[in-house]
């Protein structure tokens, strides 16, 4: 076996770190965390011919002829899992995911952004994005298992230590650190037991692995601290949700598109927010992949409804935050915690390029008449079916998978009696 460069480097920063298990991680179709351990022994062998792991039993994987697929260690992303025991270490490092024949793997979501900004690239763009993901930590019960009782009762921006939320969310922001992240701010937000942590952008790719980091991290220090972490949109009724807010820019020829001059856009951002709007009924499908996606809309709290943009209005759908040089941007405000990054950011980055290279016009910063979002799961699903970009970026095998799955949760939900119709109706009829 030749060892190549990267293999020789990898093999080192395992010896140097005492590194004894590595976990080789993927994204699933859902935007799950999956990993198999090996030992460090194994790495060799792993960079030269890949692991190879059933695949039958992961969201959005299984084809009928091909349930065996490969592991390949992307080494650029190797990092140490500072909560694993400091002796004899843990190291995790995120995979490309191959067919056995060595071709790429079609439902491999990291590798479909990584294409879509290979070709921003050839066009000489680069696409960075940032992400604001708030999310509950919730009291566990005496056998450990989530409730949905907050840990606090505090509101936005509080101080107070109430309690253990505010030493958990410094663990985590610590542990963040510890790997590597820059935390631009962290705070109570407006919920009870509700936290928002922002942490700096990145070019796409790095941005939506850290967002898989993240939700690691913030699950793994709450659940050390005897409390749950929670990413669902929207659990609890009368609080807000949690949204994961897209902060994107475009760099062409050095330049961010959405530097604004005398607080004007300039006429590319224009034609990148107007693509995003275009496509934002089918993007949704995929940035809001929940049922409970959408009750997180129907709240009267700051999560937007529908379809528009504003330079500083903070309830719109996309926009404009105060901010200058590198750090301008559009923010996209509904994307949910719960999604795929990776396909997110790739859907919106193919839908901003379509209205760049159409020229599409934008519409009014104020629109009485701007259309709804899509009210639930199944409505965004038939935008995104009938969307021929986002079959272009995912391909239509994945396409179909996708909306094959989500048809079958929309499905399991409308055929249950919840129970709010017997609160409603059994007293009555
Ligand atoms: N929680 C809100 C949402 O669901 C955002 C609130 C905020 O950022 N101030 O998007
Ligand atoms: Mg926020
Ligand atoms: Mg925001």
């Amino acid at each position: 076996m030749s060892l190549t460069r990267k293999t020789i480097e990898a093999m080192e920063f395992i010896e140097e770190n005492d590194v004894k298990f590595i976990r080789l991680q993927f994204c699933d179709l859902d935007g799950q965390n999956r990993n198999i351990a090996i030992l460090a022994n194994q790495m060799e062998r792993a960079l030269a011919c890949g692991i190879p792991f059933d695949s039958s039993s992961v969201a959005g994987f299984s084809e009928s002829k091909n349930a065996d697929l490969v592991l390949f260690p992307d080494m650029s992303t190797i990092q140490i899992l500072p909560w694993r025991p400091q002796q004899g270490k843990v190291a995790r490092i995120l995979c490309d995911i191959r067919y056995p024949d060595g071709s790429i793997f079609r439902g491999d979501s990291r590798n479909i952004l990584r294409e879509t900004m290979k070709q921003a690239e050839a066009l000489g763009y680069l696409f960075n994005t940032g992400t604001e993901c708030e999310f509950y930590l919730f009291k566990q019960d005496e056998d450990g298992e989530p409730t949905t009782t907050p840990s606090d009762q505090a509101g936005y921006f509080d101080l107070a230590p109430f309690d253990r939320g505010e030493n958990t969310r410094r663990e985590i922001c610590l542990t963040l650190e510890d790997m590597g992240f820059e935390i631009e701010s962290s705070r109570h937000e407006a919920g009870k037991g509700q936290h928002g942590i922002d942490f700096k952008y990145d070019n796409a790719l790095l941005s939506a692995d850290n967002m898989m980091t993240f939700k690691t991290v913030v699950k793994t220090v709450a659940q050390r601290n005897g409390l749950h972490a929670s990413f669902l949109p929207k659990p609890l009724m009368d609080e807000p949700g949690s949204g994961m807010h897209v902060n994107a820019s475009l760099i062409i020829d050095g330049k961010n598109i959405f530097e604004t001059i005398d607080g004007e856009l300039s006429e590319q951002a224009r034609y990148f927010i107007a693509g995003v709007l275009a496509h934002i009924k089918g993007i949704t499908a995929i940035a809001n992949p929940l049922i409970n996606s959408y009750k997180r809309f129907m709240g009267s709290h700051e999560a937007p409804k529908t379809i528009g943009w504003g330079i500083s209005n903070h309830a719109s759908l996309i926009r404009i935050p105060v901010a200058v040089g590198q750090y301008s941007r559009m923010e996209l405000r509904s994307p949910d915690p719960t999604c795929n990054p990776y396909l997110t950011f790739a859907v919106i980055l193919a839908a901003g390029l379509e209205g760049l290279a159409k020229k599409m016009p934008l519409m009014e910063e104020v629109n009485l008449e701007a259309e709804s979002l899509p009210v639930t799961l199944a409505e965004a699903i038939c935008a995104m079916e009938a969307d021929a970009l986002i079959a272009s970026v995912l391909g239509n095998d994945l396409k179909q998978k996708y909306i094959e799955l989500k048809k079958q949760e929309w499905m399991d939900y409308i055929k249950t009696v919840h129970p709010w119709e017997i609160d409603r109706y059994l007293s009555i009829y």
